[in-house]
């Protein structure tokens, strides 16, 4: 499993990073991206903090352990900037807090998102047609996630991404232990969410080629 969105006590996760990255591996995956929530007033203690970590955890637990943030209810017009800061502190993962149908998220965070080339929108909602065009023009990966609530309109996605040729990723978005998922759970959210079995392997390779691009520059 690479789930490549999850919260630590970095931000309203249970969990140090460490206890994430040995639940991670112990739960069977080969990578997981700690993505706290961030914005303009903690990114520069948070990302810092995670990176620092992140090494040497990867190499303990033999699993890839990636420093990243999940940019979340920014103001869309400074998440363009934002993305660039978090890069340049460590974040090696940016996903933005997409405009998921059960909270109030601003609208215009899916196209700042893509517009910006963050890594992952994460549960962008109801996304429209023309911000998934733009997401597979850029390579922006939008999310097909475990977590609830925002699960809600993972068919949306699925059949939009399948039509444009936008990316797809899994992730749970983990705040605690017990939702950490394995692989077959995954396919499970997969096929629930109307993808073909060769359509979830195609998702899967996504997460393994983002990953790649990471560790191996
Ligand atoms: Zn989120
Ligand atoms: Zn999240």
């Amino acid at each position: 499993m690479i789930d490549l969105h999850t919260h630590s006590l970095f931000s309203d996760g249970e969990l140090i990073p460490s206890e994430l990255a040995r639940r991670a591996r112990h739960a069977g995956y080969r990578a997981v991206a700690v993505t706290d929530h961030g914005d303009a007033s903690n990114i520069d203690f948070i990302i810092p903090r995670i990176a620092g970590v992140c090494q040497s955890l990867s190499m303990a637990y033999g699993l890839d352990v990636i420093p990243g943030i999940e940019l979340t209810h920014v103001p869309p017009a400074d998440i363009h900037e934002l993305t660039g800061a978090a890069r340049k502190l460590g974040a090696k993962l940016v996903v933005v807090h997409g405009e998921t149908i059960v909270e109030p998220v601003e609208p215009g965070t899916n196209a700042a998102a893509i517009a910006a080339r963050v890594d992952i929108l994460a549960h962008p909602g109801l996304i429209t047609e023309e911000e998934v065009r733009l997401a597979a023009e850029r390579g922006v990966c939008l999310e097909i996630t475990a977590r609830r609530g925002h699960s809600l309109t993972n068919g949306h996605v699925a059949a939009l991404a399948r039509q444009y040729g936008a990316l797809l990723v899994l992730n749970t978005d983990a705040h605690s232990p017990g939702n950490l998922i394995s692989l077959e759970m995954a396919r499970k959210i997969a096929r629930g969410a109307g993808l073909a079995e060769s359509e979830t392997e195609v998702m899967f390779r996504n997460s393994e080629r983002l990953v790649r691009k990471i560790v191996n520059p």
